[in-house]
């Protein structure tokens, strides 16, 4: 029997061809994978089992969540992917006690409107999140412009169950608040990329939503101006739930369609969230707009919902825009400290005219989190293997600063190897130990991550 009808008696299988689960969303800058076979387990014992198989028979395993990421990790190179779109329901969901337990495959968009309907919130909110789901946020410890004041995924998730080689399930935490009992592994598998196990199911912890909260959006001539406000607004002490950024090429390609219009000789956008109660946030939002009014050439602060609404649609809608410029691009997703910010939006520019490629970034500037950018045509492979060794000189350049290769996107396949740049010979070590004692066949996503 050939490895497809092996797992056909475990699960539903389709053909390794099927071209929707070989990809992600680094498909613009050119990755393509190939798989033997794509399975699609309804349960975690499924999962299990099909992990089992594979080990038995070592044939490497990919986890797939919703594809959004960018970073290649659910890009495979053979072997089994297992997509989790079926582990899809939501196993107890309990609004007095601020807490969900949720499949893998529920996606972010779900856990946030669920917890917003019983008047709570999931505060972390990749953009791609009607797309994206809680196993692969997990797996990536993804974050997003609410990360600023309410922290990445990990912050949110009190328990895993996660199926581990040789194919067992294991559960690392749970609804308890608090566990200090062992060591940290619910947090090894958070951000683990799918190279130590398959997240089944998690525990997630909500807070009360906000009653209010309102956007500020301030635009600046250029990258000075614009980065002394984001340090203004740091030190006021005003704790905004988002503070976030864009740069003039990045406005080039989207500015025309901002919702409240943006002023000529505009080379900088800066957006914030003030929430709490409504007068909190009211008090925040005019403390904010006082702070970034300095040195700015406009700045706005819309309160009906239609209004926010559209803005925060606008600013999802950035990657798209970018992309839609020439057809494909490549972005890098830096980390500096705050202090290094404007180096590396200006180096991002820098290592774009080096290598003859249109730059910009934009991010999440209150965590320093640059999502630097080199727009292509998708036809031309030599302008690709420039960005490829312009993207190299990006990580160099974080590095430099201080900072970490990837700030939230994970390292993934494009990232690969770069770890050993930045960290020290032991760390190094003890990471690739960690990652042999929970899958010694290296079959958990080869060449991801370690
Ligand atoms: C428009 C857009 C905006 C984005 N904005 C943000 C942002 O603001 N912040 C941010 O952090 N990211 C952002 N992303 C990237 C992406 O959305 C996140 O990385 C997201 O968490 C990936 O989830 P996914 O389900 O799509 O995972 P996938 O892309 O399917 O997989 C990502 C990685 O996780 C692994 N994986 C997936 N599911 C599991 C599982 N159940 N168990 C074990 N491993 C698993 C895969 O093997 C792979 O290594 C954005 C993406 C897009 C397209």
């Amino acid at each position: 029997m050939g490895l497809r009808e092996e797992l056909g008696g475990i699960t539903a299988v389709l053909d390794g061809a099927a071209a929707a689960y070989l990809n992600d969303s680094t498909e613009v800058r050119g990755l393509h994978g190939r798989a033997d076979a794509v399975v699609l387990p309804e349960s975690a014992e499924e999962v299990a089992t099909v992990l089992a198989w594979c080990y038995e028979h070592d044939v490497a395993i990919v986890a797939r969540g919703g594809g959004t990421g960018y970073a290649g990790g659910a890009v495979p190179d053979g072997g089994v992917v297992l997509a989790l779109e079926r582990l899809n329901r939501v196993r107890s969901f309990d609004p007095l006690l601020w807490r969900m337990n949720v499949e893998a495959g529920v996606t972010t968009g779900d856990v946030r409107r669920l917890a917003r309907e019983q008047g709570l919130m999931f505060p972390p909110d990749p953009g791609g999140a009607e797309q994206s789901q809680i196993g692969g946020n997990i797996a990536t410890n993804a974050g997003g412009p609410h990360a600023f004041k309410y922290g990445v995924t990990g912050k949110w998730v009190t328990g895993v169950e996660a199926a581990v080689p040789p194919g067992e399930l294991i559960t690392v935490g749970g609804p308890t608040r608090k566990d200090v009992a062992g060591y940290d592994l619910k947090s090894l598998l958070i951000g683990s990329e799918g190279t130590l196990g398959i997240v089944t199911a998690a525990w997630l912890r909500l807070v009360p939503a906000p009653e209010a909260a309102f956007p500020v959006a301030a635009f600046y001539d250029g990258i000075a101006a614009g980065c002394r406000a984001i340090e203004r607004v740091y030190g006021s002490g005003l704790e905004v739930a988002a503070l976030e950024y864009l740069d003039g090429g990045t406005l080039g390609a989207t500015g025309a369609s901002f919702p409240m219009g943006m002023p000529a000789g505009a080379g900088f956008l800066v957006i914030t969230e003030a929430d709490g109660s409504a007068a909190e946030a009211a008090r925040l939002r005019d403390e904010t707009a006082a702070v970034l009014g300095e040195g700015a050439l406009s700045v706005s602060s819309p309160s009906a919902p239609e209004e926010i609404a559209a803005l925060w649609r606008w600013r999802d809608g950035v990657t798209f825009a970018v992309s839609a410029q020439l057809g494909a691009k490549l972005s890098e997703d830096l980390a500096v400290p705050l202090d290094r910010l404007e180096d590396a939006i200006e180096g991002t520019l820098e290592i774009g005219r080096r290598y003859d490629l249109p730059a910009c970034s934009w991010g999440h500037a209150g965590d320093g989190n640059v999502h630097s950018t080199f727009l292509l045509a998708p036809e031309d492979p030599e302008q690709l293997e420039r960005a490829s060794r312009a993207a190299d000189d990006l990580l160099a350049m974080a590095l430099q600063l201080g900072g970490t290769v990837s700030g939230e996107h994970g390292l993934g396949l494009v990232r690969s190897g770069w770890l050993a740049r930045q960290w020290g010979e032991r760390a190094v070590a003890l990471h690739a130990q960690i990652k042999g004692d929970f899958d010694p066949k290296g079959l958990m996503n080869p060449g991801k991550k370690v």
